[in-house]
């Protein structure tokens, strides 16, 4: 018998499987998908078994034999092979990147000696052989006594000297157990009755149980969505099947994780990048070993290898995070619609601000559309003012508008909540020299740096460089540094200053670092601890906060001026959804946006709480521009060390790809990419707009191919890039 096996290759545009001899002892035990040590050169390294078969292969070497197969549990199933054949054909990415990317740390095809994540907790018993026990202490007896009542108790309880004595007397002993590092204490709580629209989605979705149907679940912020997901759920596990429900951030994963907690008990796992790696092994074993019918998670658990799977459901379905930005470049939401079709059940997309593409498919009956109109209970939509900030800059109202800061101040002292929304994060985000006009800049990368009080840190947003910001100006040594462009940083510091008795919280990247943050603040203001939450885009989906009668944009324009085709979608969805967390239960909501463009159509349609008016204006642009969803679109940067090399190899690519496409396809650029310069490479880049060409991918492989050992240049290939 022999196994074909797939491993870890240097060369990254390259799969490499290797053929083994299968040991007689492991004839009966070996399947497809198992992960497998083999014999690799000089070491042992682990791979995957991609087939099994008899016939003897024709080679003129020896062929080695499988050393051991490395995990009690199948890690790939018939349907993960499948997914990575499909990852690799729709992002052209390796096999073998593609089953990386599947699984968690402990379970990837790594070198041998890989770290065992299994955790274990001791527990203590009484040794069952011991016949005579002979105690000397009170303390002894004690633990004797609880333990023949007891059978079984956690070391941590009973972790003193008597109990090393009798550890050492061998009248205990001590067991090990393996026990997952994540349980939740939750108490179960009684469903909520749905209302009639809720109810009416709810067996629209159920009706579909047995097809491949997508639903587009259209509802507006606060309609109820959650309690949908979980009336369907526990229907699907009625049914004995089981249930992927995909969030789009963490601090997401928090909220959905405690109210799944409340419905489902200890049947579900999380999955997301802030868990520890133990944590991740953990809740994926538990998913393996079928343990759990219920997966809650951010982008890959779309991976998770639930069995019997009844049903997907996407919240916030618009969101850009549902696509890797990095190697390989898959869009979760392709991922499920592919195992929707392979277990034959729905697809639930939900967003209170559908993505263009969800929203045309909807209108061409493709997806069933769904909406939810009202908001729960006597909650209305929020009353939205917006504010001209260059009329305010006249009254030297810098930062908060007249109006936000009357506003501010009413509802703190209703002692209701208030959340501030500012996309940008750190201090300042560009520093300059007022006497000689020297502005710190990052040497790897086309950008300014970003000053980070706290650490008193300047830093690079792209790659991460950081230097101590000094006191002078390091090029004419004067104190003359002037800072510029507002952060949430700064934003907390002048909340304070302005209402001293008012309690302020921030949330972004910068405080959420630390493990478990998130969940604290989150959970910190849910229990009004704090009057204002501060925060960028991290702040403005999902979050149910009952006592929020105040949401704030600090500069709706960030957004705006972003040079990107999707930059009008993102500002609709990011200020709609903010502004859909205030007024949530029986406390009138309110919202203020500043911005320097009041007249700006898209402002309009968020102020009109319009998303059909903005989606048709949006639209007529995306065909006038021959954007998504009327095309699709294809991003290849070539990227190299210096600016004429990567220049040069760009019009090279492009002259080759604009003699193999259709007629119809448009091929742009070579243009410098959105960051010309980062990480100390340059970067340009080439847009293909298509409809329909069927060797678009065979040309872009072979490109792919062509620059896989080109040492001057690569080639970063990205299939329907969430922006340009
Ligand atoms: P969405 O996700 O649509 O923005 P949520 O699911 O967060 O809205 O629901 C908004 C609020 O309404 C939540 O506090 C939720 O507990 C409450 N809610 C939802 N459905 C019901 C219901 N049928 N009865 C009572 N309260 C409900
Ligand atoms: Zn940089």
């Amino acid at each position: 018998m022999y196994a074909l096996v797939i491993v870890e290759y240097p060369v990254k545009t390259l799969d490499k499987t290797f053929t083994y001899k299968v040991p007689t002892t492991m004839y009966s035990l070996i399947k497809v998908g198992m992960k497998v040590e083999v014999p690799f050169g000089n070491s042992l390294i682990h791979g995957f078994v991609l087939n099994i078969f008899q016939k003897v292969p024709e080679v003129s070497y020896e062929l080695r034999e499988i050393n051991r197969i490395v995990d009690d549990e199948l890690i790939l199933s018939p349907e993960l092979l499948e997914i990575a054949d499909y990852l690799k054909e729709e992002t052209l990415c390796t096999k073998i990147s593609a089953i990386q990317t599947m699984l968690p740390p402990g379970l990837k095809a790594g070198k041998k000696k890989e770290k065992n994540y299994t955790h274990y907790e001791t527990y203590i018993k009484l040794n069952p052989s011991c016949r005579n026990i002979l105690i000397t202490s009170k303390g002894q007896q004690e633990i004797i006594d609880r333990l023949k009542v007891e059978k079984v108790v956690h070391q941590k309880e009973i972790n003193n000297s008597s109990l090393k004595t009798l550890l050492r007397k061998n009248i205990v002993i001590a067991v090990k157990v393996q026990t997952y590092r994540l349980n939740n204490q939750i108490e179960i709580k009684k469903e909520k009755v749905l209302t009639k629209e809720q109810e009416e989605a709810f067996t629209k979705i159920k009706n579909g149980f047995n097809t491949s149907q997508t639903f587009l679940l259209f509802g507006i912020t606060g309609s109820g969505k959650t309690e949908i997901y979980i009336k369907l759920i526990k229907e699907v596990i009625k049914q004995n099947k089981t249930a992927l429900m995909m969030v789009p951030e963490i601090s997401l994963t928090t909220q959905i994780a405690s109210r799944f907690y409340e419905a489902f008990g200890n049947d579900v796992a999380i999955l997301h990048s802030s868990l520890s790696k133990g944590e991740k092994y953990d809740e994926y074993l538990k998913i393996l070993r079928k343990e759990v019918s219920v997966v809650v998670g951010t982008r890959s658990s779309v991976f998770a290898p639930l069995e019997n799977l009844g049903i997907i459901i996407i919240d916030e379905e618009d969101s850009s995070s549902y696509k890797q930005d990095s190697y390989p470049k898959y869009n979760a939401k392709n991922i499920a619609e592919f195992r929707s079709k392979y277990h034959n059940i729905p697809l639930v997309l939900a967003s209170a601000t559908p993505s263009l593409e969800s929203k045309a498919r909807a209108d061409k009956e493709v997806y069933k559309l769904i909406t939810l109109n009202k908001r729960i209970g006597s909650s209305t939509l929020p009353e939205i003012h917006i504010v001209d900030m260059e009329k305010e800059m006249k009254k030297r109202n810098m930062i908060l508008s007249e109006l936000l800061q009357k506003k501010i101040k009413e509802k703190l002292t209703r002692h209701e909540q208030i959340i501030l929304l500012l996309n940008r994060r750190g201090y300042s985000t560009f520093i300059t020299c007022s006497n000689c006009g020297f502005v710190y800049k990052c040497p790897n990368c086309d950008i300014s740096l970003t000053y980070h009080k706290t650490s008193n840190n300047l830093q690079c947003h792209y790659c991460g460089y950081l230097i101590k910001k000094s006191e002078t100006c390091p090029k004419c040594e004067q104190t003359s540094l002037n800072y510029y462009g507002l952060g949430t940083e700064k934003l907390e510091q002048v909340l304070k200053e302005l209402y001293p008795d008012s309690r302020v919280i921030r949330m972004d990247q910068d405080v959420t670092g630390k493990k478990g943050m998130h969940e604290k603040i989150i959970n910190s203001f849910k229990n009004e601890e704090y009057d204002i939450l501060v925060g960028t885009q991290m702040v403005s989906k999902g979050l149910d906060f009952p006592k929020v009668s105040l949401v704030g944009v600090i500069n709706a324009d960030t957004s705006l001026n972003i040079p990107d085709f999707r930059s009008n979608e993102n500002t609709f969805s990011l200020l709609s959804q903010v502004a859909g967390r205030a007024g949530r239960s029986d406390i009138k909501g309110e919202v203020i946006i500043q911005t320097f463009n009041p007249d700006n159509f898209i402002i309009k349609c968020v102020e009109e709480a319009s998303y059909e008016k903005f989606y048709l204006y949006e639209m007529a642009f995306r065909r006038k521009l021959k954007y998504p969803p009327y095309y699709y679109l294809i991003g290849i940067k070539v990227v190299g060390k210096t600016y004429d090399t990567a220049l040069a190899e760009a019009a090279k690519v492009k002259k080759y790809i604009e003699s193999h496409v259709s007629e119809e396809t448009i091929t742009l650029g070579p243009t410098t990419a959105n960051i010309l310069k980062y990480n100390d490479e340059y970067r340009f880049q080439i847009i293909i707009k298509y409809r329909f060409d069927d060797s678009l991918k065979e040309t872009l492989k072979t490109i792919e191919e062509n620059y896989a050992t080109n040492k001057s240049c690569y080639i970063d290939i990205d299939i329907n890039p969430t922006r340009i």
